[in-house]
């Protein structure tokens, strides 16, 4: 089992396969300038695999593949076989943003995936388009449909941002509940690498939900980030609230870049490499390297203290 500093549990593993990224969200990515880590300074699958087993091994039971962009990342389905073939019961998912997923889904359920987290911030064309820099509502939808279709289980997840999206939290929920996606509405956090300002509280959207629909709070799944609420009809919907204080009491994650940094936590500069350790196959060396990160897993973000990050979303994987 591994533990942090803290007494946590951390069982719990984000990797980010590549930072990427065929769109510039405005809350993630600038639209430049860029110093792309060149790819010969990526971890292969083989060298990920490696540390995802020794990972596995010592307690980590749930693991997400991220970005950037994951699906950018070339077969990516044969990183996620390698990993569901080793561990059939890991809960294993990506975080993507649909866009490639036409062409990937059926790969991806093949080698054994069974659920997908999809950014969808707008239903509206223009509105999408200014989000993501990028024309990319037909392909996002047409993705999300194609991961449906295969039988793959939809979150949705959104960032609302004020006098950008907001106008469309109860269009965005009522089109999960009638395809029986889950949605999550991400309070936007501050970090030094976007180009919007102002995303809307937790408070704020459940204002503008409280408009059409009744809904109470229910209780936290495990250590989710997010809090759930729940309408009168039985729908559930969550709310993923940084903002609010309590947002590391029971933090169960580490991240790994796709260099191969280990982070601790998003909002603190620490990170530790594995590079090296894997490149040697030297694995207790790579699981001595986690564990003293997670010894070192700061209590509490560091965010508090200047309310911004200047490590990049699209690097860490969210
Ligand atoms: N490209 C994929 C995607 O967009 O789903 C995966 C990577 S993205 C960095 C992972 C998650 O981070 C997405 O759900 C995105 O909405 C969220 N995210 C990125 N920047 C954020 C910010 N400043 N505040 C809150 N959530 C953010
Ligand atoms: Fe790319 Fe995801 Fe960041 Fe948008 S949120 S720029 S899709 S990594």
């Amino acid at each position: 089992m591994l533990i942090d500093g803290h007494n946590r549990k951390v069982n719990y593993l984000r990797i980010s396969v590549t930072e990427r990224c065929n769109f510039r969200c405005q809350y993630c990515m600038p639209e430049k300038p860029f110093s792309w880590v060149p790819h010969e300074n990526l971890l292969s699958y083989e060298d990920l695999f490696l540390f995802v087993k020794a990972s596995i091994d010592e307690g980590i039971t749930k693991i997400r593949l991220t970005g950037g962009e994951p699906l950018l990342r070339k077969n990516l389905h044969t990183f996620v076989k390698m990993i569901h073939d080793y561990a059939p019961s890991i809960d294993l998912a990506i975080t993507t943003n649909a866009f490639l997923l036409p062409h990937y889904a059926q790969d991806l359920k093949d080698a054994g995936l069974t659920r997908l987290n999809i950014s969808l911030d707008s239903l509206k064309k223009e509105t999408a388009h200014y989000i993501a820099k990028k024309d990319v509502l037909d392909e996002v939808l047409a993705g999300i449909e194609a991961a449906d279709k295969v039988g793959l289980k939809i979150k949705i997840n959104c960032v609302p941002l004020k006098d950008v999206n907001d106008s469309e939290i109860i269009d965005l929920l009522e089109f999960c509940r009638d395809k029986n996606y889950e949605i999550r509405f991400i309070e936007f956090m501050e970090n030094s690498h976007a180009t919007v300002k102002q995303g809307l509280d937790s408070k704020e959207i459940q204002a503008i939900i409280a408009q059409k629909y009744k809904f109470t709070k229910t209780q936290k799944e495990g250590n989710s980030p997010s809090q759930s609420y729940m309408l009168e009809d039985g729908y559930k919907f969550g709310i993923i609230e940084p903002h609010l204080d309590d947002f590391c009491s029971d933090c169960n994650r580490i991240r790994l870049t796709a260099e191969g940094y280990l982070i601790p936590c998003l909002y603190f500069e620490d990170a530790l490499s594995i590079a090296d350790a894997i490149k040697k196959k030297d694995i207790n060396e790579a699981v001595n390297i986690l564990k003293n990160v997670l010894k070192n897993k700061p209590e509490k973000n560091k965010w508090g203290e200047e309310n911004t990050s200047t490590r990049a979303f699209y690097e860490t994987g969210g």
